[in-house]
C-alpha cells in the first residue's frame, strides 16, 4: 500500500476548515512555485487544524507560523511544503526529521516517503505530537525525545533529513547519518537572526556539496543532552 492510499486524518473535518486547507495549498503553497503533486496533495489532506492548539484551530490555515506552546512554533505552511519538496521525497524513502515540535511537518513527510523518524527535545511536545500522530493514524512515523545534534544512529542512514530548528553550523553526525544520493534540508545561523535554509546532497562519493536557498527564521536547535 503506498502511503497516500491509507488516508489518516478525521473522519468527518468540518468543511469550512477544509475549504480554508484547499485555499491554503493554491493561494500560498502552489502560487509560490510549489510543484511536486505528491508534497501538493499531502499538504491539501493532513490536517493542520489539529496539530495546532485548540484555541488556534481557526487559524490553522494562515499564511504563518503558530505558537505551539514551550517557546515553539509550528511552521509556516509554505516553509513546510518547501522543504518537503527540496528534499525530493521518493515512496521507498526513509526520513529524519530533527524538531518534531506540533507533529505537522512529520505528518506531512509521512505521506510521501515510506517511514519517519522524528526526534524533539522537550518531552511534553514529543509525547504530545506522538498522541496527535497515533491518534489521527500516522503509524509510519516513529517519534522519540532525544538530542538532535546527536541524529538518531539506530535508525540511520536516512534518505532525507529534514531540519526545523537552526543550528549555528551543521552538526557533523547528521551529515554522517545521511545516505550517499540523500538529501537533507536544514536552516542555518545565529540564534535570533534570520537563517540561511540550506540543501545539502551527498553524491555516491559520500561528498556533501550545500546550496542556499532563501532566508527563514527558526527557533534555533538547542544544545541538549541526551537521555
Ligand atoms: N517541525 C515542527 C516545528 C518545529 S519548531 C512542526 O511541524 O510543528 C522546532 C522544534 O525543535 C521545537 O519543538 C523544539 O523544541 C525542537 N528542538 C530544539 N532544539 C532541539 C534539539 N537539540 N533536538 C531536538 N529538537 C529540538
Amino acid at each position: 500500500m503506498s502511503p497516500l492510499d491509507d488516508r489518516p486524518g478525521e473522519a468527518q473535518p468540518p468543511q469550512r476548515l477544509v475549504q480554508a486547507r484547499l485555499a491554503m495549498v493554491a493561494d500560498q503553497i502552489a502560487a509560490r512555485g510549489v510543484r511536486d503533486a505528491r508534497v501538493l496533495a499531502a499538504m491539501r489532506e493532513v490536517p493542520r487544524h489539529e496539530f495546532v492548539p485548540p484555541a488556534m484551530r481557526d487559524q490553522a490555515y494562515v499564511d504563518a507560523p503558530l505558537p505551539i506552546g514551550l517557546g515553539q512554533t509550528i511552521s509556516q505552511p509554505y516553509i513546510v511544503a518547501l522543504m518537503t519538496e527540496l528534499a525530493r521525497p521518493a515512496a521507498t524513502d526513509t526520513a529524519l526529521e530533527v524538531g518534531t515540535g506540533s507533529g505537522y511537518q512529520a505528518a506531512v513527510l509521512s505521506r510521501v516517503v515510506a517511514r519517519v523518524h522524528s526526534i524533539e527535545l522537550l518531552e511534553p511536545l514529543a509525547a504530545s505530537a506522538a498522541a496527535t500522530l497515533a491518534r489521527l493514524g500516522y503509524a509510519n512515523v516513529q517519534v522519540r525525545r532525544g538530542d538532535g545534534y546527536q541524529g538518531w544512529p539506530e535508525q540511520a542512514p536516512f534518505d532525507i533529513i529534514l531540519v526545523t530548528a537552526a543550528p549555528e553550523e551543521v552538526p557533523p553526525a547528521l551529515i554522517a547519518q545521511l545516505k550517499p544520493g540523500g538529501r537533507m534540508v536544514i536552516p542555518i545561523g545565529p540564534v535570533g537572526s534570520v537563517q540561511d535554509l540550506l540543501l545539502i546532497e551527498k553524491d555516491a562519493a559520500g561528498r556533501a556539496a550545500r546550496r542556499s536557498i532563501i532566508p527563514v527564521r527558526f527557533v534555533p536547535l538547542v544544545k541538549g543532552r541526551e537521555g
